[in-house]
Parts: structure tokens; sequence; C-alpha cells
């Protein structure tokens, strides 16, 4: 089974995304629990938790098909104490909204280095924050998103993905989400059939279709190996659409929120559509 969905708004509350995922025949969403520009949002209400779960279960939607992302302003593998104090509280506290919330997973962009630490040291950084959210939490995947590598983001490549695998101790609960436009911006050939093919052999190879958890499906504005992180719409950037149809055709990638963070919100209905139409009956 695929699910598939869009990033979709929770302004006035999060049990607001739900129907919002509806609206636009999703089978999948991502949303943000909290607002994603402060260091302190409110906490969820027990109004916000009851009809969060009410909604998801009216509108068809398990654990599987939704898929958080965490606040932008969260750098787990933060160099300065305080930074990486902020970080992981925040972090904690967005782990512990999905536990709240019934949902199974976290998605993230796992760190930066700020160019004051090595990628290695930065790394460990972001493993043993990860640790820590686990150990203070159950039922939540921490997801480690691939970035495209603009600026000193780290994850840009599977070998940094499964460096910091190895290091998380709970193995059963991290996993990864490949989005296609960062992976495409970091120099994966995800636009050809024998690219694509190579691509995820050397995923599997390096950090395995066992902890891919989720995927973003977003198409690119910039050239292949950019580095550069500006998502387009489905068909219409550098990726170009066969991208989409082989994730449509691939079995690989069943089961697991499938997500479009793609700029025109007012298409996402019409690319759920069309995606849909790619499966093989
Ligand atoms: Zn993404
Ligand atoms: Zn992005």
């Amino acid at each position: 089974m695929k699910f598939i969905g869009a990033h979709v708004s929770a302004a006035g509350g999060v049990e607001n995304a739900p129907l919002n995922a509806a609206e636009i025949g999703a089978t999948a969403f991502g949303l943000f629990t909290r607002n994603q520009r402060q260091w302190n949002p409110k906490p969820l209400t027990t109004e916000n938790i009851r009809t969060f779960r009410q909604n998801c279960e009216k509108k068809d939607y398990g654990p599987g098909q939704i898929l958080p992302h965490d606040s932008y302003l969260i750098n787990l593998g933060h160099p300065e104490k305080e930074g990486l104090e902020k970080s992981r509280n925040a972090f904690f506290d967005e782990m512990l909204r999905c536990e709240q919330l019934g949902i199974d997973r976290l998605n993230f962009h796992p760190g930066s280095h700020l160019k004051k630490i090595t990628e290695e040291e930065c790394m460990d950084l972001i493993a043993e924050s990860i640790n820590l959210a686990l150990d203070r939490t159950s039922g939540v995947n921490a997801v480690i998103e691939n970035t495209a590598g603009q600026g000193s983001n780290l994850g840009y490549s599977f070998e940094q993905l499964s460096y910091i695998i190895n290091r998380v101790e709970d193995k059963s609960r991290v996993g990864v989400c490949i989005d296609t436009c960062h992976a495409y911006s970091a120099g994966y050939d995800l636009a050809t059939a024998s690219g694509f093919k190579k691509v995820f052999e050397d995923f599997e190879t390096v950090v395995g279709f066992k902890y891919l958890m989720g995927m973003h499906l977003n198409d690119s504005k910039k050239a292949y190996g950019s580095r550069v992180d500006r998502h387009d719409s489905i068909g219409k950037g550098t990726l170009g659409i066969e991208t989409f149809r082989f994730i449509m055709e691939d079995d690989r990638f069943n089961n697991m929120p499938l997500i479009l963070e793609t700029p025109d919100d007012s298409i996402w209905k019409n690319e759920i559509a069309m995606l849909q139409g790619m499966i093989p009956a």
C-alpha cells in the first residue's frame, strides 16, 4: 500500500491537520506539532490531543501514515553548550508531543557543525542527542532526514546517516527519511532509471531499507549536486516526473508516509492524484 500526502497546515491546532489532509485526498500527512519558529511553544491541551486522535480515526490515518517534522530551530549537533541544551530540550518536547498524539515517528534534520567542530564531532553529538531523547520517551521513532548539504548541515550522505545510526543505542527506534530533492542536490542521481537503481542499491548497502520510515517527495529547483535546498513541484524541476514514477512502481516504498513538501499547496490535490495514478494496478 502506498500512503501519499503532503505536509499540511496545523494552523488553529494540531487537530486540524488530519482534516486538511483529508480535504486534498491524502492517505498520509506531515505536520508541525508546534509553532516551528518559537523556542517555547504552548503545550498541547487534552482537548487538542483528544480531537487530533478522533480526527485521525475518522479520516483513517494510522500512526504509520503520519510524519511530523521538528522545528527548524533545533540543532542536535550544536557545537556550543547552550545551543545544544536548548535543542535537546526542544527535541524532547517534540518527541513527547508525538507520544501524546499517538504518532510513532518524528522526522528531523540531523544538525549543523556551524564550522566550529568537525563533522565527526557533530555527528557524535547528534547520536548522543538521539539517545537522550529515546531514553526519556517511548513508542516514538527518531527519523533522520537526509539533507542537501547546504551550509554546514550534515546528513547529506548515506555514510553519514549510517554513522549516526551506528551510534544510536536502541536501533529499533531509529529510522531515516529520504528527501528526493535533498538527495539529488547532494549528488545522488535519482533522475534516470539507472541512476535511481544504483542510488537505492547503495542505500541498501550503506544504510539498509529496514531503516526507511518515510520519504519526502520533492522536485528540485536547483541543479544536480548543487547542495542547495530548494523544492519544486513534482515534474516541474530538475529531477523531473520519472523519479516519482520509479518510487510509485517500487514496493520498497510501501507502507510508509510519502510526503510532499512542494511549494504550491494549491496543486497538492492534483499532485497526490497524479502520484496515485502512477501506482501499478
Ligand atoms: Zn524534506
Ligand atoms: Zn528541504
